[in-house]
């Protein structure tokens, strides 16, 4: 094979540290955009293109240099995105052939190049429709329609009263970002846990307990090949918000928080003088619901979030993290991370 012929290779430049790409996400990234990216803890990236080099030299000149420091998962499937589209932007592509040599019985291939590589008018909505791809795909499950006791404290209102709630959200999350690829799943999320596997992160944000700890049982169960889960829920009618995440056996899982059903859970929140109260709107003919007011749902939200965004850059910190809203009815309970729990039911201490 000729010089020529070879694709955009990044060596290292020096040792940067937090570079790991998820298996899943090479492995989007390779079917997508025509590219293959290795990185490794030494800090080595390593993008294969048909374009003979012509997207690196690009990005080596204008980009390489102001990368001073070490890059995160997501800042890496950026910079793959950018070569992708240096690649898809060269206005003229390499011509590649086979040169036979009968006579020595040999066979090489050779790329015609042109003399300088030059760039079409650079697309930005294809850089935003690339990046969204390179993030990856939001897939959002409810199995309820939306009733008139959520309307007050829910991202929908009025016009989606009666809708089920994945559809609506998403409606909505395309409007906000319409190149996000998300997609409505109306229908339980139990007994579909394998189906989450494809994914990077599963964030549970139901507060149903049955429901997470069914989900914590499949993700222990299935260990390492299970993503990382953020359990979101609300503590005792709005007295606190609290925020989990799962994704190492080496720290509790969402059973440990709480191992023994007739025992308070492990980082105790509630105060005993703390009430738990449910309504029901009778005029409009709806069930009971827990009465607390947006700021709770809008607190619980942030909370997960804080807890993604330290995730994704690859700084999880605290593991359990408490938010007290009514001091009256809960503690003042610190972030934590615990360890797994000697006699819990679901890990019995060690996820396998
Ligand atoms: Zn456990």
């Amino acid at each position: 094979m000729h010089t020529t012929t070879s694709g955009s290779f990044i060596p290292p430049s020096r040792p940067r540290e937090s570079l790991g790409l998820a298996a899943r996400g090479r492995r989007r990234f390779r079917k997508e955009q025509n590219s293959a990216a290795r990185v490794n803890t030494n800090g080595l990236i390593f993008v294969v293109f048909n374009d003979s080099t012509g997207a690196l030299s690009f990005f080596q000149e204008n980009r390489l240099d102001k990368i001073t420091g070490p890059i995160n998962e997501l800042q890496a499937r950026e910079i793959m995105t950018d070569l992708a589209l240096l690649n898809m932007h060269l206005k003229e592509r390499p011509v590649y052939q086979s040169e036979l040599d009968m006579v020595n019985e040999t066979h090489k291939i050779v790329a015609t190049l042109p003399d300088r590589p030059e760039l079409q008018e650079w697309n930005y909505e294809l850089r935003g429709r690339l990046l969204w791809n390179a993030f990856g795909r939001l897939v959002l499950f409810d199995n309820q329609l939306l009733a008139s006791s959520n309307l007050g404290r829910h991202l929908l209102g009025l016009p989606h009263l009666g809708r089920n709630k994945a559809e609506g959200c998403a409606e909505v999350i395309r409007t906000q970002l319409p190149f996000l690829d998300v997609e409505a799943r109306p229908g339980d999320v139990l007994g579909r846990f394998k189906f989450l596997e494809e994914f990077d992160l599963v964030t549970d944000a139901t507060g149903e307990e049955a429901l997470s700890l069914a989900l914590n049982d499949f993700a222990v169960k299935r260990g390492p090949k299970f993503p990382p889960v953020v359990y979101s829920w609300v503590v005792g009618d709005g007295a606190a918000v609290q925020t989990m995440l799962c994704d190492s056996s080496d720290y509790a899982c969402y059973k440990c928080s709480k191992p023994e059903l007739s025992k308070e859970p492990r980082v105790r929140v509630l105060r005993n003088s703390a009430e738990m109260s449910l309504r029901r709107m009778g005029a409009c003919g709806d069930g009971l619901y827990s009465p607390f007011p947006v700021s709770v749902s809008m607190a619980a939200a942030s909370l997960a979030l804080d807890v993604i965004l330290g995730w994704g850059n690859g700084k999880p910190g605290a593991r359990l993290r408490t938010r007290a809203i009514d001091l009256e009815r809960s503690f003042a309970v610190k972030d934590t991370t615990l360890a797994p729990s000697a006699v819990c039911p679901a890990c019995r201490g060690k996820m396998t």
